[in-house]
């Protein structure tokens, strides 16, 4: 399998896969999924919650919020928050007070809730480490991948062109002067909605795919890096074929 990164930013990075299949893909996207290990809060003591949130709630809602997952210590230790708030005031991630600085909240700004006047809630929050099969709060990203666009545009002028390049969502083609093309550099970031050929008609321009090019996109949520989180999960892939091998 052939690996080039195409786009490469905070959170997010999109890979193009070539010479794969589909199955081994796949296969990573769910090991990404429900393979790599994170922390997040597991149990939350309430001392006091007068605001309008029942506690289950309260709790459901902490145990979402993305941490920040030092790597170099999985699978050990316990961590804790701290909230303790009085209202009126809207009560975010970044008030949750850790018991370690490297063990924080990845989305400080999350909305945690809205105090009305008077209304108070004094909590303890404990981590766990876990995964995604566990339970979807422990996923690290958001993952998902299609083939590799393939335009065909048999004459390129066309009458009407700017008119078919400005039903483009994504806003990757030129329709200047009657001529028709794809932008430079732009052809992967074709969604395949087909919104242009349905308008045009397939002779005018057809959209189909390479099916032995895949583009994979990750989205983390912040615990840990794309880097971290591939690794981890190729880790995990290969750990489990190795079993399957050594059952076999
Ligand atoms: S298929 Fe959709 S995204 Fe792709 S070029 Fe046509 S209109 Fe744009």
């Amino acid at each position: 399998m052939k690996a080039e990164l195409l786009e490469n930013k905070e959170n997010t990075a999109r890979i193009l896969l070539e010479d794969t299949k589909v199955s081994l893909v796949n296969a990573l996207r769910r090991s990404i999924i429900n393979g790599v290990n994170t922390l997040a809060i597991e149990d939350v003591t309430i001392y006091k919650n007068t605001s309008f949130m029942y506690d289950e709630i309260l709790a459901s809602r902490l145990g979402l919020i993305p941490l920040k997952t030092p790597i170099e210590l999985k699978g050990k230790g316990k961590f804790s928050f701290k909230l303790k708030e009085i209202g009126p005031k809207a009560v975010h991630a970044s008030d949750l007070v850790p018991s370690d600085k490297d063990v924080v909240p990845a989305i400080p700004e999350m909305l945690i809730i809205n105090l009305k006047e008077g209304e108070a809630i004094d909590l303890e929050a404990e981590t766990a480490w876990g995964n995604g099969a566990e339970h979807s709060k422990f996923t690290p990203a958001h993952v998902f991948y299609h083939f590799y666009p393939k335009i065909t545009i048999p004459n390129s002028k066309v009458k009407g062109a700017a008119k078919i390049a400005s039903l483009c969502p994504v806003n990757i083609l030129d329709g200047d002067k009657d001529t028709l093309s794809v932008k430079k550099g732009k052809l992967s970031e074709c969604i395949l909605c087909k919104a242009c050929e349905d308008y045009a008609g397939s002779d005018v321009i057809s959209v189909t795919s390479e099916t032995n090019k895949i583009i994979f996109d990750i989205e983390s949520w912040g615990q840990l890096t794309i880097k971290e989180i591939l690794n981890e999960a190729v880790s995990t892939l290969e750990d489990e074929v190795k079993e399957i091998a050594q059952k076999v």
